[in-house]
């Protein structure tokens, strides 16, 4: 089988209300997302998507991802799409770095060869059967009432585990979120404290060794260095997020001790075929991960769903689905959806969501 031709289309993907981060210094009110659909000639097509949060958030933004893929397409017509370590060489020797924009590429090609083996994509990414994944709600910064009340929400809709975004520079207020939060959990539930890199290590320090709380601390500094500073000395487990971006990143981590889990976010590493190799080295070293993907509609959603769900739930946590936070669905019903705080991956070749070209217009770049 023969890649033919990679199309393009760009959609806007606004949120149903803004999300702050970071406390407060990171606000999101629009995520842009690139889909592309890679053609054989076969006759089959599979589809892949990139969505970066934004630009603040990550080394990565929308128009980059589609001029990562008017640099990478001539390279890959011609290329077996079911080769997928082949083409992840391919696309590597053509632009090292740039995971952001190889990951659409990539997902792209595990639809392909998951609709050629009549294979959904949980089962050749190694489960037995396809089991339900805990899904986390996410919560946006706030006063400690306000993020209580949106973690009650949740919960009523069946989540029973939250990522709870905080700090910033006043570290009263972060004590006091941690310590509410912490307190006025439901039964059976945990939270995730998210400081998306905000904290200095002083301050990561200094609020840790103040509270009572022992839930997971997520990213508290900019770096893999300062992290790993602040783990040494802080007796909450700590979660690595926005310093990972290859796997050399993620060895360091344990090399430093810098963790005792991850979020593995396909988007943020190049795609599934580097994703799952990292969620085995994660396996080896112990951890626990979040799998999800970095942002987008149900298609992006769905794909990392499938590796969640290949991965053993005693590695796992929970894994967050950024369409449910979009004011547009543009795959109505298709796809990973949550059921009572539960998600599981469709039963279809491939990703098992096709989006409706004719319903996304014509295509704005298409490479031959
Ligand atoms: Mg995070």
């Amino acid at each position: 089988m023969k890649i033919t031709g990679i199309n393009v289309w760009q959609l806007d993907l606004p949120l149903t209300k803004p999300y702050w981060l970071s406390g407060g210094r990171l606000k999101f009110e629009k995520l842009d997302s690139t889909l592309v659909r890679i053609d054989t000639d076969d006759g089959i097509s599979g589809w892949g998507e990139g969505c970066p949060w934004g630009h603040t958030y990550l080394p990565a933004h929308g128009p980059g991802t589609r001029a990562g893929i008017a640099t990478l397409a001539p390279a890959l017509i011609g290329a077996d799409p079911c080769a997928l370590d082949e083409i992840n060489w391919i696309m590597d020797v053509q632009l090292p770095g740039h995971p952001y924009a190889k990951s659409p590429l990539d997902m792209a090609c595990w639809d392909i060869f998951g609709k050629a083996t009549g294979m959904p994509l949980w089962r050749l990414l190694g489960a037995a059967r396809p089991e339900a994944v805990p899904v986390n709600s996410s919560i946006s910064t706030g006063t400690p009432e306000e993020m209580i009340a949106l973690i009650n929400a949740a919960a009523e809709s069946g989540y029973t585990v939250h990522s709870a975004k905080i700090g910033g520079t006043d570290t009263a207020a972060d004590i006091a979120r941690i310590e509410a939060i912490s307190a006025a959990l439901p039964d059976g539930h945990s939270v995730t404290f998210d400081v998306n890199r905000a904290w200095t290590p002083a301050t990561a320090i200094q609020v840790l060794n103040s509270v009572a709380a022992r839930d997971w601390i997520e990213q508290p500094c900019e770096t893999l260095q300062q992290c790993a500073h602040v783990a040494s000395r802080v007796p909450q487990p700590i979660l690595l997020d926005e310093c990972l971006h290859d796997f050399e990143d993620h060895l360091t981590a344990w090399r430093q001790r810098a963790c005792e889990g991850i979020k593995l976010k396909p988007n943020r590493v190049g795609g599934l075929t580097r994703a799952r190799s990292i969620r085995d080295f994660g396996i080896a070293a112990g951890w626990r991960m979040h799998i999800e993907d970095v942002g987008g509609t149900v298609l992006a959603d769905t794909a990392a769903i499938h590796l969640a769900t290949a991965t053993r739930p005693e590695y796992r946590l929970a894994s967050w689905l950024c369409h449910y936070h979009l004011a547009v669905d543009p795959m109505p019903g298709q796809g990973a959806r949550n059921s009572n705080g539960l998600v599981t991956p469709p039963d279809l070749p491939g990703i098992g969501v096709e989006p409706d070209g004719d319903a996304l217009g014509p295509a704005m770049a298409a490479y031959r």
